[in-house]
């Protein structure tokens, strides 16, 4: 008879078991961090901004959907990210940790998603912010605009999305504040130096 024995826990968030969420503001980098850090650790990204880009691209009724929000750097509105998320989740396995990338973005978001995960009996983990200075981010974005030819960084659009993100999504790091869930990680330095901040502040 083969006995199974179920691996040790280790300490911390990431043994601990439950989901993670990455947030920072647009330009820090978080899309990238996140890709590193779940391609590593064999946890699924869900980054809601690559989605709707994707359903952009493919011309989706989502993609008609949301395009102008995108375009105009404003959030989607909350029912139409928060069901994306929905349906994304029930294909992944209760046994596969996710990682949020710029979700949950405003505190209805994020309030949806607990009673989500609860209902699937899973529960956010931790939360980290990614952060940089304002002007680094403008001078990031401003030359992802020349490199990606994304639509929404362009400047007036550029500063709305960092003015959104002022706005409705640092009420949400309160909100995991609260609950004592957050760790602060400088996004500024070498891209492999911040994925170890990283890894050791999701590991802690
Ligand atoms: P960035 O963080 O650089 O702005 P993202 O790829 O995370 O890039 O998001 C791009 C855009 O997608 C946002 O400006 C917004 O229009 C839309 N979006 C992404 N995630 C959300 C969300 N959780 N809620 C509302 N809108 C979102």
């Amino acid at each position: 008879m083969t006995e199974r024995v179920s691996a040790p826990e280790t300490s911390g968030v990431r043994g601990s078991g439950g989901d993670l969420v990455v947030m920072g503001p647009p330009g820090v980098g978080k899309g990238t961090q996140a890709k590193a850090l779940a391609q590593e650790s064999g946890w699924i990204q869900l980054s809601t901004g690559e989605v709707f880009r994707d359903h952009i691209r493919r011309q989706t009724e989502l993609g008609r959907r949301v395009k102008t929000y995108l375009d105009q750097g404003a959030y989607v509105p909350d029912d139409v990210t928060v069901d994306l998320v929905r349906d994304r989740l029930r294909s992944i396995p209760s046994s596969t940790r996710v990682l949020f990338d710029g979700f949950p973005r405003t505190v209805a978001q994020a309030e949806a998603l607990d009673r989500l995960l609860a209902e699937m009996g899973r529960r956010v983990a931790g939360v980290v912010i990614l952060e940089a200075p304002r002007d680094e981010l403008y001078a990031r974005l401003s030359s992802r605009a020349m490199a990606e030819q994304r639509a929404d960084d362009t400047p007036e659009v550029i500063a709305n999305r960092l003015d959104v993100y002022d706005e409705q999504t640092r009420p949400v790091i309160s909100y995991y504040e609260d609950r004592g869930l957050v760790k602060r990680v400088n996004g500024v330095g070498r891209r492999e130096d911040i994925t170890a901040r990283l890894r050791e502040a999701l590991e802690s």
